[in-house]
């Protein structure tokens, strides 16, 4: 790749128009292309590494709660569960937390993971009891500082 300046009407990418758009593409070609991952790599840098990662290891994990089929969506990370909100752009990380809220950054590498996961199809899903959730839930939400 060389440099190339492309004159572009926007001064700032917005992260997540730019994710989802190419999150869509990816969608309908069933993969990443090699113009993709470069594109998110230029955009995420360190963020998309790790969350391409986590996809590789299924590390991605979506759990479906029956009957109600309430949706959540953990990252399992090195040291505890990350819990997302996906409808939200919510996640439960310290970089989230710190950095997201702080508008320093817009997204997460799990958020990151979680975006390309449920459009690829890249995550492991688990059906679990209703009766279930709040328990999970509390143990999910008590790793949050
Ligand atoms: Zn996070």
């Amino acid at each position: 790749m060389t440099n190339q300046t492309e004159k572009t009407s926007e001064t700032e990418i917005n992260e997540i128009d730019t994710l989802n758009a190419i999150c869509r593409q990816a969608k309908a070609e069933g993969k990443l292309s090699g113009k993709n991952l470069t594109g998110l790599y230029d955009l995420f840098g360190q963020r998309f590494t790790k969350a391409l990662e986590a996809l590789k290891e299924n590390r991605v994990k979506k759990y479906t709660f029956r009957p109600s089929n309430r949706v959540v969506w953990i990252v399992v990370g090195r040291e505890r569960d990350y819990l997302i909100m996906a409808e939200a752009d919510f996640c439960t990380c310290d970089d989230f937390y710190f950095r997201v809220l702080d508008k320093k950054i817009h997204l997460c590498y799990h958020l990151l993971a979680q975006k390309i996961a449920r459009n690829l199809g890249w995550f492991a899903p688990i059906d679990e009891n209703d009766e279930l959730y709040e328990c999970l839930m509390n143990e999910w939400k008590k790793a949050t500082t």
